[in-house]
């Protein structure tokens, strides 16, 4: 099972990978998380990286292909991956497709900017894990310490109101046109095009999950 999770920062993306892959066991493979380890580790990516996206601005395709390919040739992907924040352009997916990468679901987050404000500004994260909260719709079972670990939580930098709002810009100009490019894919009949599928992403958190769970269990029993 190879799936891309498509949609605007803080529609739910990370989240939903979380629990997918609690039944479906294929890593998640987020280019923000790995951006933001390089950025922590001080290595030369992450000194590229940081000013971009404390900006809100997107890496560039050149930097962000090649790790990506790297990481999906690693042996736990043999089964499946869970692409979370890739791809982001049009060159991106289209280095996927011509580099062979068959990939079954393209689940596009349909969700509006005033709810994504909304929930960026109250979300937190665990940044050894990657595990997302919100203040209110997701806490933690005691506030600001991860469930597991009880490590502090975090807002990162780029959660804040002016870089959300540059992030979505981002969004609209360069990644929504994704959905555009896979949807004519799959028009075309081609037998490797990715099933698109639309989900609400103002729902419920289990209620997408399910939904979500519903369609790769119909797809494992065909
Ligand atoms: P995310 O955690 O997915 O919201 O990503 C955080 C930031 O990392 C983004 O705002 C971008 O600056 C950068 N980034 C993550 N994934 C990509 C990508 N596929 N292409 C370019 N930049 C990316």
């Amino acid at each position: 099972m190879r799936m891309i999770l498509l949609g605007a920062p803080g529609a739910g993306k990370g989240t939903q990978a979380q629990l997918l892959v609690k039944e479906l066991n294929i890593p998640i493979i987020a280019t923000g998380d790995m951006l933001r380890a390089a950025v922590a580790a001080k290595s030369a990516l992450g000194l590229k990286a940081k000013a971009i996206m404390d900006a809100g601005g997107l890496v560039s395709d050149d930097v962000i292909i090649p790790i990506v390919q790297e990481r999906i040739a690693q042996p736990d992907c043999a089964n499946g991956f869970i692409f979370d924040g890739f791809p982001r352009t049009i060159a991106q997916a289209q280095a996927m497709r011509d580099a062979g990468v068959v990939i079954d679901y393209v689940i596009q987050f349909a969700i509006s900017d005033e709810t994504i404000i909304n929930r960026l500004s109250g979300r937190r994260i665990h940044p050894g894990s990657g595990r997302v909260y919100h203040v209110e719709h997701n806490p933690p079972q005691q506030e600001g310490v991860d469930d597991k670990t009880s490590e502090p939580l975090i807002q990162r930098d780029d959660d804040k109101e002016e870089v959300v709002k540059q992030r979505l810009t981002v969004y609209h100009q360069q990644t929504e046109p994704l959905v555009a490019y896979y949807q004519d894919w799959e028009n075309e009949g081609s037998a490797h095009a990715p099933a698109l599928v639309s989900i609400d992403a103002a729902a419920d958190v289990s209620q997408i999950e399910n939904e979500l769970l519903g369609l790769f269990r119909k797809e494992a029993r065909v």
